[in-house]
């Protein structure tokens, strides 16, 4: 009988994880882009050697996938994009554009309260 209460539960062990591997992805390609400067400006690496133009076409690829990824991420409370609401994209959003769920808070199961139901 508690079977799909249990799998319910276990769905809901962190509905943030994806958010947090983005995150650090994120952090992570930021800090390449950084070095990649810091090799360019001390003159290790030339910005019209090949290896340069493969790593920048890899980064644009790269933010691409990145931010469709984070577009399609969805709210854990009611389910819709996190990020996006119709044209709307804000991805240093804190909160979901939908339902106002905070990230990384608790996620209130059940119901939205204080939605404009009849
Ligand atoms: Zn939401």
């Amino acid at each position: 009988m508690g079977s799909a209460k249990l799998a319910q539960v276990t769905s809901r062990a962190d509905p943030w994880k994806t958010y947090r591997v983005l995150k650090r992805v994120g952090i992570v390609s930021v800090v390449f882009l950084f070095l990649m400067f810091i090799l360019v400006t001390i003159g290790q690496l030339d910005m019209r050697s090949q290896p340069f133009r493969v790593l920048t076409f890899g980064w644009i690829v790269f933010g691409l996938v990145m931010l469709t990824v984070t577009h399609e991420v969805r709210c854990p409370r009611c389910g819709q994009r996190f990020y996006a609401k119709g044209a709307e994209f804000w991805q240093m959003t804190k909160e979901c554009l939908h339902c106002g769920q905070e990230k990384y808070a608790e996620v209130s199961s059940g119901p939205l309260s204080g939605s404009h139901g009849k």
